[in-house]
């Protein structure tokens, strides 16, 4: 079979590789679909800490169940299924306690495990001990349920920052997870949603698909005092920062009205991780500032209940559909932000 695998920075290799074999208490997966995503590009130009190259590549996994080993139940050859990327151990501290997307033993799919940029993966036994693999519903497309994994940690931010009923929200950003946490505002009562991103072009077709109430081009005005001025001066109820860059974030907090909520959702580049804060404003302000570390398996069946139903729409959000051979070209679309979302068809 044909798989990517990541060697070192700079070096994927698309090569044949022995189809994998399920062993006790693991899931042999034809893959259908793996979608990329930024995460994949970063690990292409500087790797990731958590790899462990070689390694196959891809981690937003839906396929078809194509064998069972020994002492599996519960599951058939056939079953339509998704698999959650990060895996918690699901015995620690914080995972007894609930926490399982800051368990510190988390393990993942294409990082330590081989993932999805291949014909077969094997799902592990770590996967199916947390409830990690969710039957997909007939009427949701392989495609459809491998944004799953994206949406799940979109609903995880959107939670920790409560987003709710009549909240304003200004999602910074519009690639694909900026998509995402619009539409996901939106199901979730969101009054207002103002989508803001440096790229005029970039962000009109984003607001073409997902419909902000307004958006700014924030390389062309200021966007604190565009936000500002957009809310009557209270400024809003959450802002979530879709987006490597500590300029939004610092931006962030001074969007925001009082008892608001700022989501860090996109990381910064490891040599960059820091910004400046007023802290009296997130003091007089009553201000939180809120990271986010993936989803959990919780998470992940909720996504794809919030796709099945239709709260969350994500079929128009994937705009290439590309075979294995050509998942490098995937990752330079992706950089260029040439797509929404690039998803493999192995
Ligand atoms: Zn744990």
């Amino acid at each position: 079979m044909k798989v990517a695998r990541y060697y070192a920075p700079g070096d994927i290799r698309l090569e044949d590789a022995p189809a994998p074999q399920a062993g006790p208490g693991e899931v042999l997966l034809r893959v259908r679909n793996c979608s990329t995503c930024g995460t994949d590009v970063k690990i292409r130009h500087s790797g990731h800490p958590n790899m462990s190259p070689p390694q196959v590549m891809g981690h937003e996994i839906a396929g078809e169940i194509a064998g069972l080993g020994v002492g599996v139940a519960g599951w058939s050859v056939g079953d339509r299924v998704q698999v959650i990327a990060a895996i918690p151990d699901g015995t620690c501290e914080d995972c007894r306690a609930g926490r399982m997307t800051v368990c510190p033993h988390q393990l993942s799919m294409g990082y330590q495990f081989p993932g999805g940029f291949a014909e077969y993966t094997v799902v592990p036994r770590e996967v199916l001990a947390v409830d990690g693999l969710t039957r997909i519903p007939e009427h949701v497309s392989f495609a459809e349920a491998s944004l799953t994994e994206p949406l799940a940690c979109v609903l995880n931010g959107q939670e920790l920052a409560r987003v709710g009923e009549g909240d304003t929200v200004v999602v910074v950003g519009s690639g694909p997870i900026g998509c995402l946490h619009v539409r996901l505002a939106r199901a979730r009562g969101a009054a207002r949603i103002i989508l803001v991103d440096v790229n005029a072009e970039r962000l009109a077709r984003a607001a073409e698909l997902v419909h902000p109430d307004a958006t700014v081009v924030s390389g062309e005005v200021d966007p604190v005092a565009a936000i500002l001025e957009a809310t009557g001066g209270r400024g809003a109820d959450v802002v979530i920062t879709a987006a490597a860059s500590g300029r939004a974030q610092e931006d962030g907090v001074r969007m925001l009205a009082r008892r608001g909520r700022l989501s860090l959702f996109g990381g910064l580049p490891k040599d960059q991780p820091m910004i400046s804060v007023d802290a009296n404003l997130v003091h007089y302000r009553e201000l939180t500032l809120v990271g986010v570390n993936g989803s959990s398996p919780a998470h992940n069946k909720q996504a794809l209940e919030l796709i099945a139903s239709g709260e969350v729409p994500v079929a128009d959000l994937i705009t290439h559909h590309l075979p294995l051979d050509r998942v490098l070209d995937g990752l330079d679309i992706v950089e260029r932000g040439d797509a929404i979302k690039v998803t493999i068809e192995p």
